[in-house]
């Protein structure tokens, strides 16, 4: 075991607890005075207290807001925006480490996964959409009338709050405030209650990049009082939220104080399918993979794995071998491959859903009981990948997103039952399939419903590959031009010609 040391930045930020908000260019407590504690994962040890915002925290934000639209961020010219956004992406990478450091200690993620990808996705993220200001044209409409001339404008949607859940905080932040502040908004974040350090940070680093005041606002509180106050705020023009579908409809509700607009990245049970052709050196690890990243703490984890008969077997023998290598420990630990649960009430709830899977007549196969120390650090909430099979297509743990390191095998025949079942779901986020017949693997891709469709890879995005959900896996996409439609309203203006 090689537990890395905390970066000296690292620690000064957590010394300067209680760690305050940004509101209107400066960092503020709540005015309640109110905190809360967040907690590292990996021992349960206190990390440091955060401001807790209310609806006064958020009115401050919406005028911040409203005075920036109104003042040097509305009328900043696009290329003034691209270079505050290529600051801030630069200082992001940077501070990765630190940010990267943030994360792992405020979620449990590994430490090799926060520095591999998280902080640098989400430099890469703001440097995407550092180059759109410049490029969000309108067009020329050629209408079948006379001397009139007619033309579209795309302008910011005004000020938009955006929410964001623990799991990925630096990636889903910056998929969500960089493209909104590219097209020229005002945006109010408010990270997860449990993983809020690193989005704090990264607020920081975007006033020193130069954003000027309430072109960002970070406010952090309870989703009860701060997600609920954002929501019906009739001064926020759009929300943009990833989270579970049961959040997702609430907002949808608050939505309609002012019609708002919405974007909604929810919930999930993705299929992943392994077909009999397949290469099973790729797609045993690439299915272990798909299902226990982050711990199962994702939301495209490839959850419901479908095994065609022939390869059933070796599948689910390759699977238990890996689950059995798997280095489960402290984030901070360079050889952990799983990290912890994030906390007791996310525990609770995955392993209910283990106790319901074994009494629906599941088969539990591998895992499914909190790990002890010596073999894990005291005070953390430690599960192994947990293999169920013989699983009904009816059983709870088939439909409900567990959101935990738990994978259910399922054998089948044919392709056609095969698109039957994995489409046999709520939702609708992502899908995996594994095959070496390219005609095979476009053929069930087009068929499957789902917003990404993985074929022999698994878990890979970019902020120009447009990314969101069919069904209640929520509307709309984040990342590629998608992002910009979604916050820019388009206007039509019509002009005669004739002297
Ligand atoms: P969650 O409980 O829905 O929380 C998400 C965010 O919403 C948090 O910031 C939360 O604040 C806030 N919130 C809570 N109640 C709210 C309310 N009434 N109104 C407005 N906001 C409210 O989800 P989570 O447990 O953090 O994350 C797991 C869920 O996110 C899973 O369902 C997963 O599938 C989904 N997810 C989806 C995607 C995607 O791209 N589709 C990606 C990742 C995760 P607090 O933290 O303060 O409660
Ligand atoms: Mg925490």
């Amino acid at each position: 075991m090689a537990i890395q040391s905390i970066d000296p930045n690292v620690k000064a930020f957590l010394d300067s607890s209680p760690i305050k908000m940004i509101i209107g260019g400066e960092k503020v407590a709540s005015v309640s005075g109110k905190t809360y504690v967040t907690t590292n994962p990996s021992d349960g040890a206190k990390l440091a207290e955060i401001y807790s915002g209310d609806q006064e925290d958020i009115n401050r934000a919406v005028e911040a807001a409203q005075t920036a639209m109104a003042g040097p961020w509305g009328r900043m010219l696009p290329a003034e925006r691209e270079k505050i956004l290529r600051r801030f992406a630069e200082l992001v990478e940077k501070n990765s480490e630190e940010l990267a450091q943030l994360e792992s200690l405020d979620n449990g993620k590994s430490l090799h996964h926060t520095r591999m990808i998280d902080s640098k996705v989400a430099a890469n993220n703001i440097y995407h959409f550092a180059g759109w200001p410049s490029k969000i044209f309108g067009q020329t409409v050629p209408v079948s009338i006379p001397e009139i001339f007619v033309y579209t404008r795309r302008e910011p949607v005004g000020v938009v709050g955006l929410i964001i859940p623990w799991n990925y905080p630096l990636i889903h932040g910056t998929q969500k405030i960089s493209p909104a502040l590219a097209a020229g908004n005002a945006v109010i974040l408010k990270p997860a209650s449990v993983a809020s350090l690193a989005i704090l940070r990264l607020g920081e680093l975007g006033l020193e990049a130069g954003l000027p005041a309430g072109a960002l606002n970070i406010v952090t509180g309870p989703g009860g009082v701060i997600g609920q106050a954002l929501s019906s705020h009739p001064g926020i023009n759009k929300i943009q939220v990833t989270g579970s579908t049961e959040v997702g409809r609430q907002i949808i509700q608050n939505s309609t104080v002012n019609i708002k607009r919405l974007t909604l990245e929810l919930g999930s049970k993705a299929p992943n399918c392994i077909l009999e052709d397949a290469d099973l050196d790729v797609a045993i690890p690439g299915a272990f993979k798909a299902a226990f990243v982050n711990s199962g703490q994702s939301c495209v984890a490839g959850c419901r794995l479908y095994v065609q008969k022939p390869v059933y077997e070796h599948v689910v023998a390759g699977m238990l071998e890996l689950a059995n290598k798997a280095h489960i420990g402290h984030a901070f630990d360079t050889e952990t491959d799983l990290g912890p649960i994030v906390d007791e009430a996310q525990f609770n709830t995955v392993t209910g859903y283990i106790q319901d899977g074994i009494q629906s007549g599941a088969k539990l196969l591998s895992g499914g009981k909190r790990l002890k120390p010596p073999s894990v650090p005291e005070g953390g909430f430690y599960l192994p990948p947990t293999i169920f099979t013989e699983v009904a297509d009816e059983a709870r743990i088939s439909h409900e997103e567990i959101f935990g390191p738990v994978v259910n095998i399922y054998s089948f025949d044919t392709e056609e039952e095969l698109i039957r079942r994995a489409n046999n779901t709520t939702y609708g986020l992502a899908a995996g399939i594994w095959t070496t017949n390219l005609a095979r693997a476009h053929r069930i891709a087009s068929k499957i419903e789902a917003g990404v469709v993985w074929i022999n890879t698994y878990d890979f995005f970019a902020p120009n590959a447009p990314f969101g959900g069919y069904k209640q896996s929520g509307y709309g996409r984040d990342n590629s031009f998608e992002a910009i439609e979604a916050v820019t309203e388009v206007k039509s203006i019509w002009v005669p010609t004739r002297q």
